[in-house]
């Protein structure tokens, strides 16, 4: 039986995600990576990676390659100009990019009414369902429990708390019927007085190679629960990406959720 074969183009393409994308989407044979974005002067040579992929250093390159789909792991700057330039053309849009603010979040749900668009700020299959098991979790206790959500990465990492750590957030403060942004506390420092019952806290860590470590807390009197996920490769993310844009490169305009991926979309 024949495989249809999927034209990817990933934007950020010497980063380390796009790196492990280069890798991982190799030796597929329902896949072909037919263009690598990345920043002027960042790769010496015309090709990248084991497919020998088409180097360019100019964005509007995505839309001139008859891609099916863009699969971007950069900036949040460069996330928003490279789906802009996909919905003109009308080519879905991955995007795994995190440390986008709400206006720029805005911007990805105002453009998915034209293209379909995935942006997830983890896609890992194991974290997708702790996701699932936090809102339970949160459900589950009630508005009794205190929840934290604690997390790790390497010390290149430049926006916190993670993006993950955030789609957490959002796990248990939808389990408990409220929005993130009302109960979110982000750090503490000093005298911070004792801890509201409603918070949902964030703890960050950075140091060394740590790929990515999340769990979430939910303590009462008496016990405590923890949910844990560690990251130790990032070929998680880059084939759960790839597996993904596939997925997306044949839905109507819309936008999408790794959850909806994994579980399908009326999960
Ligand atoms: P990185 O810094 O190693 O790579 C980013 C790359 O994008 C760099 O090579 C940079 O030069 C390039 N870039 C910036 N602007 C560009 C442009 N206009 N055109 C082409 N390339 C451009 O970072 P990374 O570790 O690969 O992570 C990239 C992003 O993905 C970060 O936001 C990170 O938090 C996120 N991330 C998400 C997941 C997930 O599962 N969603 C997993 C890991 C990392």
């Amino acid at each position: 039986m024949s495989t249809s074969m999927t034209r990817i183009a990933i934007v950020g393409a010497a980063g380390r995600m796009g790196t492990s994308l280069l890798l991982n989407g190799a030796d597929r044979d329902d896949l072909h990576l037919v263009a690598a974005i990345v920043k002027p002067g960042e790769v010496d040579g015309d090709v990248i990676g084991p497919q020998q992929t088409p180097v360019a250093d100019d964005l509007q390159f995505i839309t001139e390659v008859d891609a099916d789909v863009v699969i971007d792991f950069s900036t949040p700057a460069s996330c928003i100009h490279a789906a802009q330039l996909c919905a003109d053309a009308h080519i879905p849009f991955v995007s795994g990019t995190t440390g986008l603010d709400v206006a720029q979040l805005d911007v990805l749900v105002d453009l998915s009414r034209r293209i379909s668009l995935l942006h997830s700020a983890n896609f890992s299959v194991g974290v997708n369902l702790l996701a699932h098991l936090v809102e339970r979790a949160a459900r589950g206790f009630g508005e009794s429990v205190d929840i934290e959500i604690f997390e790790a990465h390497h010390r290149h990492k430049v926006d916190a708390p993670s993006g993950t750590a955030k789609l957490l957030g959002h796990a248990a403060a939808q389990g408990r019927g409220v929005e993130l942004d009302d109960v979110a506390r982000w750090s503490r420092e000093g005298h911070t007085g004792p801890r509201g019952s409603q918070e949902i806290g964030f703890q960050t860590l950075r140091g060394g190679d740590i790929v990515g470590e999340h769990t979430a807390y939910f303590c009462v009197d008496g016990e405590r629960l923890e949910l844990t996920h560690r990251a130790t490769d990032r070929g998680i993310f880059a084939r759960g990406a790839l597996r993904a844009a596939r997925w997306l490169s044949t839905r109507s305009p819309g936008n999408y959720k790794m959850a909806d991926v994994i579980f399908g979309r009326n999960h």
